[in-house]
């Protein structure tokens, strides 16, 4: 083992000690040396598995072509990307991260990205991590970006840098929950920016949470390719059918 993950591990113990690592399913205190997931719930998580669209990455029937109805209706921005899990099967876990502090449940997601889409990460060649921001004011309420979290552990597990200063969320947007595709393009119209025009960048990666439409990431890949960046893909924690 070498220095730098015994001191990992070591520091992980310590941790763990002051704050039991939990489940990202269930919740319960996982005990140390079982890993980030407890037994039970292993089996738990719905993995997306091909056939997926090839433009957004959602989960398609056997039969169907290469593009979800959704991406054959709109164009994206964004290149292509991949999405982890099924919404459904992990939506409480991201709910308990986003909102509930278990900003543990980073670790566990990256590792599962990391392992689940290793061959796809390594096609995209990106010289880049991006997780996408939230809005600052957000950030200071919350304590912490989602995206970051995972886009940081990604980054380490990859050895591609995290660039999480280069895009801020300039405007604070209305949920986009509640609103439809059109409004919610309107809605993301200028609300991010590049903070440095220096950065010579080829391929990046956006993380994000939850893909819905995917007009977050257009937005952010629109500023990007605007200030020269050549392709933009993203990895999203969870995607659902029909959202
Ligand atoms: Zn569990
Ligand atoms: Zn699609």
């Amino acid at each position: 083992m070498r220095d730098y993950e015994a001191g990992f591990r070591l520091k992980e113990a310590l941790v763990n000690l002051v704050f039991p690592r939990r489940c990202p399913v269930c919740d319960a205190v996982v005990p140390l040396g079982e890993g980030l997931i407890c037994r039970q719930c292993v089996s738990k998580p719905q993995y997306i598995t091909e056939p997926r669209c090839r433009r957004c990455g959602k989960q398609l029937r056997e039969g169907e072509q290469e593009f979800c109805a959704d991406c054959l209706r709109r164009r994206h921005v964004f290149d292509y990307g991949y999405a982890l899990y099924d919404y459904q099967s992990m939506k409480k876990s991201i709910y308990r991260f986003k909102y509930g502090r278990r900003c543990e449940y980073a670790a566990f997601y990256a590792q599962d990205l990391y392992r689940r889409l290793s061959h796809e990460l390594r096609l995209m060649e990106a010289d880049a991590i991006i997780p996408v921001p939230i809005h600052r004011s957000r950030y200071r309420r919350r304590g912490y970006n989602q995206a970051e979290l995972v886009a940081a552990e990604l980054s380490r597990l990859t050895g591609i840098p995290m660039y999480e200063r280069l895009v801020t969320r300039s405007r604070k947007t209305a949920p986009q929950k509640e609103l439809t595709i059109q409004e919610r393009q309107n809605n993301l119209k200028k609300a991010f920016n590049i903070s440095t025009n220096v950065v010579k960048l080829n391929k990046t990666i956006l993380i994000d949470d939850i893909y819905t439409t995917g007009s977050t990431l257009d937005a952010v890949a629109l500023e990007l390719k605007r200030h020269g960046v050549g392709a933009v893909y993203f990895i999203a924690l969870c995607i659902g059918e029909g959202m």
